[in-house]
């Protein structure tokens, strides 16, 4: 007799901020969880990130990216305010969530045109934004440079500090007697055609960059689970290079952004980033591309010019074509896949949970949830 859905043994492979998310969401609702990560839990991209919550900012004029990838955004961002109470609840500790608002700032004539388009493209999705004029932006934001032209107000772009939510995940999950966190590779194999963890009813693969490549014994042999969802190969590696300064006084209180450059000031440091370096799996950041990104985030402000370095570090984006998620069923009986969330992994956590729990529990899956499944990338390379 199978389990009913909500008593059901989910298997996650992968411990970063969408595999704890989706643990915490599926416990909630009754399964039984074990989480298998290679490494220390939550110390990939979700450790290297930046907190933003920034749904206007990376999705409404995204050029080349899944049609629906702004509408996930909102959901997900409107589901953060429960989701960061539910686990600040459950761990006791405090998430650096704010909802927002984010200045995206310009300093020349081109900056400004792409303001002005990013606003356009916010109305066209019946979204609130504010264009300032210099005063304005120095009355909400005294840190912002002397030289700036001008900013958007963008009321839907929050933040958290992300390496508060992850660890606040893995302490809440730690406390509940349904999940078990296992150091080491998940025991994955194919038994008469199906893939299988032992002991476990469903199978979610969420190992970040690295999904393609978990590995899966079949007849005494190992190979990468790609094999059995050619979909997965289309998760590439992103590279990503950042530094923290100390808070002190003359820097942001609010998240600027300036093309790729950010400033996003968390409770305890401001993260300065970042780079986006296509196909670079990298844990090490360089020197002189840090003192390159403090030197453009000191043209947004310039208190960052001299501000004391804490940490430089570096992570990899899992992205794909259309810089959105693969979240559903694979062509392989029994795995599901939440991973390919690109520069909206945080963001997109919440939401990720939510979709994967209802397809893998109560089968459901709604009309926006449906274009993000794997089949749009298997279907493609078929
Ligand atoms: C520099 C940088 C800045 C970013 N800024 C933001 C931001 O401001 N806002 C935002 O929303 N997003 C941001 N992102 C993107 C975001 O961090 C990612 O999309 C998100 O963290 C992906 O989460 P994940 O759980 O899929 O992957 P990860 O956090 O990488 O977790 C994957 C986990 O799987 C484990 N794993 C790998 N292989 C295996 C295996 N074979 N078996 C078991 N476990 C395995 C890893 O050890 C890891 O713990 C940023 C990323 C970077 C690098």
């Amino acid at each position: 007799m199978s389990p009913s859905p909500h008593s059901a043994h989910v298997a996650i492979i992968g411990a970063g901020i969408i595999g704890l998310s989706c643990a915490w969401e599926l416990a909630q609702r009754g399964a039984r969880v074990t989480i298998y990560d290679t490494q220390p839990p939550g110390r990939g991209a979700s450790w290297a990130a930046a907190g933003m919550l920034a749904p206007a900012y990376e999705a409404a004029a995204e050029e080349g990216a899944h049609p629906r990838l702004f509408d996930l955004c909102m959901e997900s961002a409107a589901l953060w305010p429960a989701f960061a109470a539910s686990v600040s609840r459950a761990s006791g500790r405090n998430l650096g969530f704010s909802p927002g608002p984010s200045l995206a700032l310009a300093f020349d004539g081109a900056e400004a045109a792409s303001l002005h388009r990013l606003a356009a493209a916010l109305t066209r999705h019946g979204v609130e934004s504010d264009m300032l004029l210099p005063e304005a932006v120095w009355d909400i934001e005294p840190a912002v440079s002397r030289g700036v032209h001008g900013a958007l107000r963008l009321p839907t772009d929050g933040q958290v500090d992300n390496r508060a939510i992850v660890a606040a995940l893995i302490a809440a999950l730690h406390a509940q007697a349904s999940v078990r966190f296992v150091d080491g590779p998940a025991p994955l194999e194919e038994r008469k055609g199906r893939l299988c963890v032992e002991g476990h009813d469903m199978i979610l693969a969420a190992a970040g960059w690295n999904t393609a490549a978990i590995k899966v014994r079949q007849h005494g042999e190992e190979f990468s689970l790609v094999n059995w969802d050619t979909a997965l190969d289309e998760i590439d590696c992103y590279g990503g290079q950042m530094l923290s300064v100390a808070r002190e006084p003359g820097l942001p209180s609010m998240t600027l952004r300036c093309g790729g450059i950010y400033i996003a000031p968390k409770p305890d440091r401001v993260i300065i980033g970042a780079t986006m370096e296509p196909g670079i799996v990298t844990d090490h950041a360089d020197a002189d591309t840090i003192a390159q990104l403090r030197g453009e985030a000191a043209r947004l402000c310039p208190a960052i010019a001299g501000a004391t370095e804490m940490e430089t570090w570096a992570g990899v984006r899992p992205g794909t074509l259309d810089h959105a998620p693969l979240l559903g069923a694979t062509l392989a009986d029994g795995l599901y896949v939440a991973s390919g969330h690109y520069r909206n992994g945080i963001l997109l956590a919440p939401v990720t949970a939510r979709i994967m729990a209802d397809m893998m529990l109560d089968g459901t899956s709604g009309a926006l949830a449906s274009t993000f499944s794997p089949a749009r990338f298997a279907a493609a390379t078929a």
